[in-house]
Formats: C-alpha cells, structure tokens, sequence
C-alpha cells in the first residue's frame, strides 16, 4: 500500500493552543512538520491529502474515559476544579491546567479519530495525525503530558467495527494507557518498545507483562536499554515484532510513533536516528495493511519534526531524501553494553510470547 491514499491529519485551528511555555511538550510540532512536508511537495498530489480534524464527540470519548473524568478536565480548563481532580491527575507539573487544554486534546484526538474513519471507509490506506499519540492518559487518569488517550480510541472504534488492531508503539515510554486498555482483549495485539523502565517514566512495560486471559500472549513489551543503537533497536524489532504481526495478521495497524528514542532526545536515553523509523515503516508497509500513524513524544523539536516528516515521506511511497539523519557511529563499549541486553530481553520475550501464538 506504500502508494496509496494518504491522509495527512492537520489544521491551523490546531495551532491556537499550546501547554504552559516551560512545560516540555510543544503542540507546534504538527505545524513545523507541515511547513517542511509543503516545502518539498509532499502533501499533494499521487492520492495524497491534507484532512481537517474535527473536534471529538463526547459520547466517543465515554468508549473509554469516565464521565466524571471528561467533566474534571473540562471545568479544569476552565478554572473550576471539580472533585478528585488533582488525584485524577489534572493540574500536577506533567498535566498541567492550560487554556484551551480540553478544546486541544478533543480537537487532537478528533484528528486520530477522522484518520480511523479514513481508514475504516476506505478513502485513505495510511493517515498519520502528527497531533495524536497521547498514549499514557487512563480511563479517569491524566498522565505524561496526554489527557485524552486518542490512540486507545482509535483501536475501540476500529475493535468495534470488527478490525483486527495491531497496536505497535515506538514512542521511549512505554504505551501504558493503551497496552492495559486492551490488556485482557485478543482483539487489539499491543506492542511497545520503549527505554527500560527502570529507568524511563512510567516505570512499567517489563517483560513479563504480556496480558491476562484472553488477552494473554497479546500485549508485548520489549524494554531497551540505555544507548540502544539503530542496528539493536532493528534487530529486536525484527525479532519480536514482524513474526508476532505475521502470526496477528491483523486488519490495520495502529502506530504510534513518538520521536523521543532518537539520539539527544533531552527526557531519555536511547541513541536512535530517524533512519529506525523508516525501516520500521517499510517493514509496516510490507503487510500491506492500512496504517494509522500517530505523532507521540519527542523534545528535539527539530529532530523530531525531521522524523515525522521523514515517517510521512516513507509512509506515502517516497524515499525520504535528505530527511534522513546520518548513521551514528557506536563505540564498543555501546555495543558491548547494548547487545547482550537486547538479545536477553528478545529471548524472554519470545519464551513467554512466542508459544502463545505458535511461534
Ligand atoms: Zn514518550
């Protein structure tokens, strides 16, 4: 599908809100990444498309946050505080109360949302929304920056219609809100790589959390280590990923593509360039599924909207061009650190996983 139709989710409404200007996330990410993508050519023609968000509906958010949540993050926005909501995570140094806060995260997650519809309708075979990716907010939760967890909406309503969602989630933190969304469900496959817990909010994606009943042998976890390198990253990816999608065989393939693993990433520790990303997107594109890409973390801004702009280039059939990054050299000692530990966390991850799915 590397040819298809291609929606690129954004609109300058988008650019009206923006977090607290100390606070590490930066919404005009979207808008830099379009400058660069309209500056090359990238967003018209060959079936490509810009695509306004709309705003998402109340009754959708319900599919997953709680009522009593959806109504503290809106009166928060607006200066009231209703109860609980400090314990809700609304109003701490991560998720701060911002103006326009509730207006940008519906209109955000309203941007994944019209990219599932794409998808589902079949007008488009891969929309990316560079506003989306708030992979940690919970059901009655705000958390690392996210409060309205637009990905995990996009994998109900895509379950809902009777797709098969391969959640796959590069972003260094581990995709927490969406991997316990679907954490006893078999109809949505969750895979996060991130930065090892131990050492990388929120401190959970281990190994040995792999789903429970149903959905056992259905959430993936593959923890890296500090200084993962491109060649490690890709063997794990490699390893774990493309037999666990294979054996899936899902119908459309959710990704999440926060930029913070790449190399100088100021709130992590892997050494990534963007040349990960789009080896990752070739090997998505080769099931020939469509794809709904989202952005995520990512604080090199600059680095960050290369990547992206870098991920919709591959995502549409180009090669990428000057986007890409220069290879990295890798000291020993990075390789003798990093190696041994990816390949002990590949075994135990296909020890527990693998057999579940007849691997
Ligand atoms: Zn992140």
């Amino acid at each position: 599908m590397a040819a298809g139709r291609a929606g690129f989710i954004y609109s300058r409404e988008l650019e009206k809100y923006s977090y607290p200007p100390e606070h590490p996330f930066t919404t005009i990410r979207a808008r830099r990444t379009r400058e660069i993508l309209n500056s090359m050519g990238l967003l018209s023609g060959n079936g490509r498309s810009e695509v306004a968000p709309v705003p998402a509906e109340r009754i959708v958010l319900k599919k997953f946050h709680s009522a009593r949540y959806l109504h503290a993050l809106k009166t928060a926005a607006k200066g009231r505080w209703a109860a609980g909501a400090l314990d809700m995570g609304i109003g701490t140094g991560d998720c701060p109360v911002f103006n326009g806060l509730y207006e940008y995260a519906v209109l955000a997650t309203g941007g994944t949302l019209i990219a599932a519809k794409l998808i589902l309708s079949g007008a488009a075979d891969v929309a990316f929304n560079p506003s989306g990716g708030f992979h940690h907010a919970g059901p009655e939760r705000a958390s690392g920056f996210c409060y309205i967890n637009d990905v995990a909406l996009a994998c109900i309503i895509l379950a809902e219609q009777g797709k098969r969602v391969a959640y796959v989630d590069v972003d260094v933190h581990h995709g927490d809100g969406v991997a316990y969304a679907f954490y006893d469900r078999s109809d949505v496959m969750t895979i996060s790589f991130h930065e090892n817990p131990r050492m990388l909010f929120p401190g959970t994606g281990f190994e040995d959390e792999i789903g429970a009943g149903r959905g056992k042998g259905y959430c993936v976890n593959v923890p890296l280590p500090v200084g993962t390198y491109d060649q490690a990253y890709m063997k794990a990816f490699e390893a774990v990923a493309l037999p666990l999608i294979t054996a899936y065989n899902p119908d459309v393939i959710v990704f999440e593509l926060g930029a913070d693993g790449l190399a100088g990433d100021p709130l992590a520790h892997l050494h990534l360039t963007n040349n990960v990303y789009a080896d990752i997107i070739k090997h998505l594109l080769s099931f020939d599924k469509p794809i709904l890409a989202t952005g995520g973390g990512g604080y090199d801004i600059d680095n960050t909207v290369k990547a992206w702009a870098l991920a919709w280039s591959i995502l549409c059939g180009e090669n990428g061009g000057d986007l890409r990054d220069r290879a990295q050299a890798v000291s020993a000692q990075q390789h003798d650190t990093v190696l041994p530990a990816i390949e002990a966390t590949i075994e135990a991850v296909k020890a527990n996983i693998f057999p579940i799915h007849k691997l």
